[in-house]
């Protein structure tokens, strides 16, 4: 019997703990246990239901409340579990993003992507930007290369930090109105030293590719029209979204992912705080007293928790995840009813620049994003306080941080200042968003290294390879594979190599 224990219940240690769990039924001698510091499971994905005395329910996501639909390892995964029918795209009727500029909400103009304009008219007209600061992102037309990289060369030899690539490229205006709230806002990292190599090396390469990003980007909206007319949405069939969710909110795919691992295997409240390997097995020291032994453990927390408990695996090891920063942020979810909303509903997001210095960074209109969120009569939104260039708000209490996302809301929506939610509630993530600074993929290289030829243990999350939901599933089937690898159980999860898309 291979015992494995997998520390921390997010939708990497899920994943991890799943394919485990597939592992013995096909017939396998593996079994888990996997332990959970606080009570609830999912970690970053929590989805609080609250129903009011109308029997009205709120869907109310304080973590991700997303997955990009491209990625393949979440569609892959409900469909193993029979949930695939519940997966939804988002609204695309109300799909509209706007940016906060001098306290208004200007319309993010049309044909933007990523922070590339492809469309004239609309950069022409959007009071978004200054003249000097369209003709400067203009002038990425003209601009060359930085570098001719030599063949084979990648995107991790040429690292370069978001702040510096699209100043560069396209201007200062350009980073500070639209690439930093929406390349760097959903990272929850600072443009100064986010890596491009790590996020985004598809930009990278594009200038080698096309010189321009413009013209980079505008090839790829004319492959991506030709793609769509190739293959248009079956009748009947609802459009693929950018984004993806399941109708009960996002937790119900990490509440799925643990009742088909197998609960009985699962226990929570309790903190893995130390790890030894003993001669022939691992040792893992509870927050209970108790004291597991395993043959292999998989570390599926933030970096910051992961550290010290591979740092007694490989002090190297313990360093560079140490390495890893995380910021702090916390969203707040508040329901308004409809009389206090006297404000357009057909958009989904609202982004607001550092430049504009507002303690709110984000909103998401979440009853018009996605559908069923809040019972009729009723408004739904979410707001983003904190973030890696203001940390300092979050050392306010919980009912100051939700009265300082009201005062905000009712500011930038024109509600009235009476507006008091029907429902609000506060999450918060301490140390939640890994960084990817500059040299993350160097770092990450030696982690692997390293961990590769420590039989038995591995690290899984969203602070090494991708930090979005699928990624971070992914890290944990990865990590199950390698220790099994290394307990030599010949397991191929046949699922993963299937390919479609739902
Ligand atoms: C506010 C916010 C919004 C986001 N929005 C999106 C989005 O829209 N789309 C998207 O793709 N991604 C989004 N993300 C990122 C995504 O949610 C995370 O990357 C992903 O869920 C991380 O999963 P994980 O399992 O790696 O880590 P986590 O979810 O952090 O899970 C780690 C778990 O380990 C537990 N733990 C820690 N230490 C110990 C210990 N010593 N013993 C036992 N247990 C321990 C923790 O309690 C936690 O439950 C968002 C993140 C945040 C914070």
């Amino acid at each position: 019997m291979t015992h494995v224990v997998v520390v921390g219940g997010g939708v990497a240690g899920l994943g991890a703990a799943l394919r485990l769990r597939r592992a013995s039924e096909a017939g396998h001698d593996v079994a888990f246990t996997l332990i959970e510091k606080d009570e609830r499971l999912g970690g970053k994905l929590w989805t609080d239901r609250w129903s009011d005395e109308n029997g009205g329910t709120y869907i109310a996501d304080g973590g991700s409340d997303s997955f990009l639909t491209d990625k393949q390892a979440v569609h892959r995964v409900a469909r193993s579990l029979g949930i695939l029918q519940d997966e939804t795209g988002t609204n695309e009727e109300t799909s509209k993003t706007f940016i906060v500029k001098d306290g208004r909400l200007i319309q993010m103009p049309d044909g933007i992507m990523m922070f590339a304009p492809t469309k004239l008219m609309p950069m022409v007209t959007t009071p978004l930007y200054s003249w000097p600061g369209k003709f400067r992102m203009a002038l990425d037309l003209m601009l060359p290369r930085k570098e001719r990289w030599a063949p084979g060369d990648t995107p991790q030899e040429h690292d370069e930090s978001l702040e510096a690539f699209v100043v560069r490229r396209m201007g200062r205006e350009c980073l500070d109105r639209l690439a930093e709230p929406l390349v760097g806002g959903v990272n929850g990292s600072d443009p100064t030293d986010m890596s491009l190599a790590a996020t985004y090396p598809m930009l990278l390469e594009m200038e080698q590719k096309h010189r321009s990003l413009i013209l980079g980007f505008l090839d790829q909206r004319k492959k991506v029209e030709e793609m769509r007319k190739k293959h248009p949405p079956k009748p009947g069939q609802p459009k693929r979204t950018f984004f993806s969710s399941f109708r009960p909110g996002l937790q119900y795919l990490t509440d799925r992912m643990a009742d088909a691992a197998g609960r009985e295997h699962i226990v929570t409240g309790v903190t893995a705080q130390k790890l030894e390997k003993a001669k022939d097995a691992w040792k893992v020291t509870l927050s209970s007293g108790e004291v597991h032994e395993a043959d292999a453990v998989i570390v599926a927390t933030e970096a910051w928790a992961a550290a010290p408990l591979a740092a007694a695996v490989d002090a190297r090891i313990g360093e560079l995840v140490a390495s890893i920063p995380c910021s702090s942020s916390a969203t707040v979810v508040m329901a308004f009813a409809d009389a206090d909303c006297p404000f357009d509903r057909h958009w989904h997001g609202i982004l607001s620049p550092l430049v504009e210095h507002r303690p709110l960074t984000g909103v998401s209109l979440m009853s018009s994003k996605w559908p069923d969120r809040a019972p009729k009569g009723t408004v739904l939104l979410r707001g983003f306080l904190g973030g890696p260039r203001d940390q300092h708000v979050l050392e306010r209490s919980d009912d100051a941080l939700v009265e300082l996302a009201r005062t905000q809301l009712v500011e930038l929506l024109g509600m009235p200042r009476s507006a008091q939610p029907l429902y609000a509630r506060l999450f918060r993530w301490d140390r939640g968003m890994p960084q990817y600074t500059l040299g993350h993929l160097d770092r990450i290289d030696e982690i692997e290294a390293r961990e590769a030829v420590i039989s038995g243990f591995a690290l899984a999350g969203n602070a090494y390879r991708g930090v979005g939901v699928p990624n971070a599933l992914e890290s944990g089937e990865r990590a199950a594979s390698k220790v099994l690898r290394d307990a030599g159980v010949d397991y191929a999860d046949t699922a993963s190599d299937d390919g479609s898309v739902r």
